[in-house]
Order: C-alpha cells, then sequence, then structure tokens
C-alpha cells in the first residue's frame, strides 16, 4: 500500500509538471505542423513521393503528441470549466454522426436507443462530449474490425441520476486488469496513454456523477451516471 501511495503521488506530480509545460509544447509543435504542412505540399508538387511519406509520418506523430498533451490539459483542468443547464437529448442527437463516422471507419454497427425523454443535467458540455468520445474510442478499439456498440441508457431513480450506457461486443476486460483502468498511464495499448478513462473519471466525479463498468468474460458496459435536473 506503501508503495501504491508513493505511486500515486509521483504519477499525479508527474502528470502536474506535464501539464504544466503543455501549453509551451503545443504552441511550437503548432508552427511546426504548419510548417510541415507546406513542405509536404511542396514535396507532393515535386512529386517527391518517399519524402512526403516521411513527412505524412512526422503529421501523425505530431498528432499523437497533441493529443497527449490535450489529455494532460484535461487532467490538469487547467482549462476553466463552464457549467450550464445541459438538454442531454440534444446532446446526445449531436454526438452520434461523430462516434457513427468513428465506427463506420472500423466496421463497427452502432445501435442506439430513443434518446428524445432523457432529463436536462449540469455540467461541462466540451468535457462531457470528451467523456462520451473517449469512452466510445475505447470499446471501438476493443472490438477492432467488427463488433456491435450500443448506447442506451436507464434511470437511478433513488440516486436521482441517469445512466448513459455504452456497450461493447468486444473481449471484455479481465479481472486482474478491471481495478487499474481509471489509474492514469495504466494501458494495454502499445501506444496509448492509459489517460482517457482518468480523465473521464474526473470529468464525471466533478459533475457529481460517477463512472460504473461491469466486464463479464466478453463484451464491456460503461455506465455513465449523472444527476438530472427535475423538469
Ligand atoms: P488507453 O485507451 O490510452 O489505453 P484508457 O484510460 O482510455 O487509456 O483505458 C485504459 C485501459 O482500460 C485500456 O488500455 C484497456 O486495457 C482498458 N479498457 C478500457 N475500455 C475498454 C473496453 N471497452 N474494452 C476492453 N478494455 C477496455
Ligand atoms: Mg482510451
Amino acid at each position: 500500500l506503501e508503495n501504491q501511495i508513493h505511486r500515486n503521488e509521483r504519477l499525479a506530480m508527474i502528470g502536474q509538471m506535464a501539464a504544466g509545460t503543455a501549453h509551451e509544447i503545443r504552441n511550437p509543435l503548432t508552427s511546426i505542423r504548419g510548417f510541415l504542412q507546406i513542405l509536404n505540399k511542396t514535396l507532393k508538387e515535386r512529386n517527391m513521393m518517399r519524402e512526403v511519406e516521411y513527412t505524412n509520418i512526422m503529421l501523425d506523430e505530431i498528432d499523437r503528441i497533441n493529443h497527449l498533451v490535450g489529455e494532460f490539459l484535461l487532467l490538469s483542468k487547467s482549462r476553466e470549466t463552464r457549467y450550464e443547464k445541459i438538454d442531454l437529448a440534444l446532446l446526445m442527437k449531436q454526438f452520434l454522426p461523430i462516434i457513427q463516422n468513428e465506427a463506420l471507419l472500423h466496421g463497427i454497427e452502432v445501435q442506439t436507443k430513443d434518446f428524445d425523454n432523457l432529463p436536462p443535467i449540469v455540467g461541462d458540455k466540451e468535457l462531457l462530449k470528451q467523456v462520451f468520445l473517449n469512452i466510445c474510442k475505447n470499446a471501438i478499439e476493443a472490438m477492432g474490425n467488427q463488433g456491435r456498440l450500443t448506447l442506451s441508457h436507464h434511470f437511478l431513480p433513488e440516486e436521482q441520476m441517469i445512466s448513459i450506457n455504452i456497450k461493447d461486443t468486444g473481449p471484455g476486460i479481465p479481472p486482474y486488469v478491471i481495478d487499474k483502468i481509471f489509474e492514469p498511464f495504466f494501458t494495454t495499448k502499445e501506444e496509448g496513454t492509459g489517460l482517457g478513462l482518468s480523465v473521464c473519471q474526473r470529468i464525471i466525479h466533478d459533475m457529481g456523477g460517477k463512472i460504473r463498468v461491469s466486464s463479464k468474460g466478453y463484451g464491456t458496459t460503461f455506465h455513465i451516471c449523472i444527476p438530472y435536473l427535475d423538469v
């Protein structure tokens, strides 16, 4: 336990330091990316295809750093949160095409239950979309190139919460892994950051909600539970 505490503190400190420099990393990266794109275009025009390929790889790698830095920034809460009343039904309607597109690219079918009678909630729209996106992306990544992503909801009336359920038909999460998935930097992926779920948990906790996960051998369901307002 002692070790675990030390480890968590160390990770939190690394996270904070990294977040502190995140903006400093992002700005030069943006200008590198811009010039690299010009270079890429010029190389294409001169038909230097091998060099075009190199610059494509560099652009991809820059995007990966940007993504990582973005997760650090979310984790460190350096952005002001903007809480407001959210029409959850509308938010889901706006979110669906994004995830349908992402799923389509991976040959994944998306099934949705009726989202019309979702209650209003209080939260930060952008952060909430980030949560749904992160969890759906994990689901898609877990399924590889086939499967079904099911989005549904149910009410938890005793707790006055609404649960948005994101279910996949992937391989599931083994018991020895499931306790760790919300830890910052925990990942089982070769190119994972291990920050997605810790960011999600932070965001939902700040909204007074919680994330539950169930996975029994086959497939995984994430329940994103959020307090709702009376209508
Ligand atoms: P990353 O996606 O960068 O690995 P996350 O914090 O998003 O980091 O996820 C942590 C880990 O949780 C993943 O590496 C994976 O092992 C596990 N995980 C999350 N969602 C799923 C899922 N739907 N199916 C199987 N494993 C999952
Ligand atoms: Mg992830």
